[in-house]
């Protein structure tokens, strides 16, 4: 039986979409055997930038990180690249908490920097 394509989503904060979209590109090829999902900004972003199809949920600060959030609750998404912003308050951020959380909760790898993105993409 084939294997069911997994789904990663991937979202930036705005002070780490420029890194997101790097990344990105850098990954393209093997991003191509996923399939891929991410908040509305950073979705539209990759997929200018790399021509991959990615599904776009709501802008983060409108409640895209929530609905990635039940995806994953739902077992429909399987990893997730989430660059979020050290450096900058965020108005959403008991979301972002929301987010870290229900991938513990859910035991989904969650790379939250470069270095363990690439580390997530390469095994
Ligand atoms: P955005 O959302 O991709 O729509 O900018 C990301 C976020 O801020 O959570």
């Amino acid at each position: 039986m084939a294997k069911k394509q997994k789904t990663i989503a991937l979202i930036a904060h705005d002070g780490k979409k420029h890194e997101m979209v790097n990344w990105a590109l850098q990954h393209k090829e093997v991003l191509q055997g996923y399939k891929l999902c991410g908040t509305g900004t950073t979705a539209r972003l990759i997929s200018e930038a790399t021509g991959l199809e990615v599904k776009g949920y709501l802008s983060g600060p409108l409640g895209g990180d929530l609905q990635i959030g039940a995806k994953m609750a739902e077992k429909a998404v399987d990893m997730v690249v989430f660059f979020w912003d050290p450096l900058s308050a965020q108005p959403h951020d008991p979301d972002v908490k929301a987010l870290l959380r229900i991938a513990v909760v859910y035991d989904i790898p969650i790379a939250t920097n470069r270095a363990t993105a690439n580390l997530m993409l390469s095994i």
